[in-house]
């Protein structure tokens, strides 16, 4: 017994089937000082390798910690995250943690991009925005759900890697834009949901003006160097806008300027 009075066989058990999942959520993202593999075409990943794992950190990571939506489950169950991280880090793809993806940037931890996903409340009719492609692995995910996803990557060597990995993928319904996501993508708008991840000081304007009405934003609020607070925007028929706050989170920043 430790001073708690559970046993490390508790504690270890605990974790794993996610009783602390509001705890490790606080890890959810951190800043990888690691040198950039944003240096062209993905490595070659077969996407049917790693399916036990894949399984696992569903049962595990996710439905043990609450998400329940069956689509986002389905699809967290199809996307190969081990294409989705660098060729050396593909051991570690299904773990319950962010991993590096090159220019000091990460993709989320897979609690945090299956919950993120359930929060904006996607139906299959629907065309989404994110905001920070990154990896493509959140976008992949939500184009499982979705009709349509446009995403938006301010660093162009992610968006290009990003875009050549989901064409291999033939992930054909998602978009992929070089650009300043405080910005939107104003020639797709309106969306019925827009999701962010990177940390905003404060909700971008114009991503509120591009969302529909009745539909919501998901993205995590505050300073970098503190914690942030995933945040739940939603807008009613007639545009009035109301916030819930989620889950302390720790986002890479939501850059102003390229
Ligand atoms: N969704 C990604 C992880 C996002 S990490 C995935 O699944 O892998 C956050 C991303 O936001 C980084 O790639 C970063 O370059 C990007 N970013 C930061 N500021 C941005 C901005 N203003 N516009 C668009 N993308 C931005």
């Amino acid at each position: 017994m430790d001073t708690n009075g559970w046993t490390h066989a508790e504690i270890r058990r605990r974790l794993a089937l996610g009783a602390w999942g509001g705890v490790c959520a606080l890890l959810i993202l951190c800043v990888a000082d690691l040198p950039a593999f944003a240096d062209g075409e993905p490595a070659a990943c077969d996407p049917s390798a790693m399916a036990e794992e894949r399984e696992r950190m569903v049962r595990r990571q996710i439905q043990d910690r609450g998400v329940s939506h069956p689509a986002v489950l389905d699809a967290m169950r199809q996307v190969p995250r081990h294409c989705f991280v660098p060729a050396d880090r593909r051991a570690e793809a299904y773990r319950d943690h962010p991993l590096p993806i090159g220019l000091r940037q990460t993709i989320s931890q897979p609690y945090i991009v299956a919950y993120m996903t359930e929060l904006l409340d996607p139906k299959a009719s629907h065309r989404v925005l994110e905001i920070g492609t990154g990896s493509g692995y959140h976008a992949a995910v939500v184009s499982k759900v979705v009709k349509e996803v446009y995403t938006v990557e301010i660093l162009a060597p992610l968006a290009r890697e990003a875009e050549s990995r989901l064409r291999s993928l033939n992930m054909d319904n998602v978009h992929v834009r070089v650009g300043d996501g405080n910005e939107g993508w104003p020639e797709h708008a309106p969306f019925d949901s827009i999701l962010v991840t990177a940390a905003a000081e404060e909700i971008p304007p114009a991503l509120i003006r591009q969302l529909k009405p009745g539909g919501r934003m998901v993205v995590p609020v505050g300073a970098v160097q503190d914690v942030q607070r995933l945040t739940v925007l939603t807008q009613d028929a007639e545009g009035s806008v109301s916030i819930r706050e989620v889950l302390p989170v720790r986002f890479v920043p939501l850059r102003k300027e390229p």
